[in-house]
């Protein structure tokens, strides 16, 4: 794998990870961009203990550009059309979002009043194309690809740990319109939060208050039982929680228990790989559409709960059946009390149905 690092016109660092060694990033972006927005700034709920990000630049950000290739910014550049990456190919490349919700360029902040605390946005977002092909997606890519995305999620991973303030890094994707995706070119970001997210803490409260090993437990009570598993290799297994709250909700977790992505071996990713979009291509296969999801990477925060912290995937769609969308309503939005109309064992059967076919 090769790595270059390089800068677009505005300043924002970009990456590509090649296969080959050979490969040419010599490409200049030469661009006339606007200056980089100043930092958004962070606000603290005293009610439920959370930060707020509030971004207000990001109102003006790109919204499904609806010229295909013709005007996306993810696509390599050509003779005719600069985009944000220069080169004319690449295999997968990372840059510093144009329109981050946390990013490196303090604001200066008035007292907005009331008992909300208020700080920088201080992080990073990154966006991963995962390839340079317009019209393919996640599921469709080879296991050499994943494994380089793979790469450089580990990578990233370990870079954004090192800033100072940032406390956990996030790699996820969104698909689909009905997601909120504004952009079709196949795609996730990462973003490097300047705290431990509200999940993560609920999680590892969870498991410090258990009697032994949480996540682990919740693993082998998973294979032990079967009826949920969706696919397993002898590294990794996939299956849909007991306790699932999306309609189609599967957990992909290592056997060998890790704090976060760059401490995955080569075995380890490769493993990954087939397992994950053979997973991918069973949901799309459940109703014959393009299935919506959010795929999202739990890993250890970068200072706290390491040790009890175990990385797993997990990802769900909100589409429950072909013509229908499971919406956050009144509960889940207002009170965060979920309700699945699909039953979990159901899930997994059918997903379990599609796998490999
Ligand atoms: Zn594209």
């Amino acid at each position: 794998m090769k790595r270059t690092i390089t800068h677009l016109a505005d300043g924002r660092e970009l990456i590509y990870f090649d296969r080959r060694d050979d490969a040419d990033r010599s490409a200049i972006d030469r661009r006339p961009l606007e200056p980089r927005p100043p930092a958004s700034e962070l606000r603290y709920d005293p009610l439920t203990e959370e930060w707020i990000a509030i971004a207000g630049h990001r109102q003006t950000r790109t919204f499904l550009p609806t010229g295909g290739t013709a005007e996306c910014p993810l696509c390599p550049s050509t003779d005719e059309r600069s985009t944000e990456i220069p080169s004319y190919d690449y295999d997968v490349v990372v840059f510093e979002n144009r329109f981050p919700s946390f990013s490196g360029n303090f604001g200066t902040y008035e007292d907005v009043g009331g008992l909300s605390e208020v700080r920088p946005g201080v992080g990073r977002c990154e966006v991963v194309c995962f390839t340079s092909d317009h019209d393919s997606s996640f599921s469709r890519l080879s296991d050499d690809q994943v494994e380089l995305v793979m790469e450089a999620w580990a990578d990233r991973t370990a870079e954004l740990s090192a800033i100072e303030g940032v406390e956990q890094v996030f790699c996820f994707e969104n698909r689909g319109e009905e997601i909120g995706i504004t952009i079709a070119h196949p795609h996730g970001q990462i973003y490097a939060y300047p705290y431990v997210t509200p999940r993560t803490k609920l999680q590892l409260g969870a498991a410090q208050r258990y009697k032994g090993n949480l996540f682990a437990d919740v693993l082998a009570a998973e294979r032990a039982a079967g009826t949920r598993v969706v696919a397993a290799n002898e590294l990794w297994t996939a299956f849909v929680p007991a306790a699932a709250r999306w309609p189609f909700e599967v957990h992909i977790y290592p056997h060998r228990q890790v704090p976060d992505l760059a401490a995955l071996t080569e075995a380890e990713r490769a493993a990954f790989a087939p397992l994950y979009t053979s997973v991918l291509r069973a949901f799309d296969g459940l109703f014959g559409v393009v299935m919506p999801y959010i795929s999202a990477w739990h890993q250890a925060p970068v200072r706290t709960g390491r040790e009890l912290a175990y990385l797993h995937l997990e990802l769900f769609s909100i589409r429950r059946a072909p013509n229908k969308l499971k919406y956050l309503a009144g509960s889940e939005s207002a009170m965060g009390a979920f309700v699945n109309d699909v039953r979990p064992e159901e899930a997994a059967r059918m997903l379990r149905s599609q796998i490999d076919h």
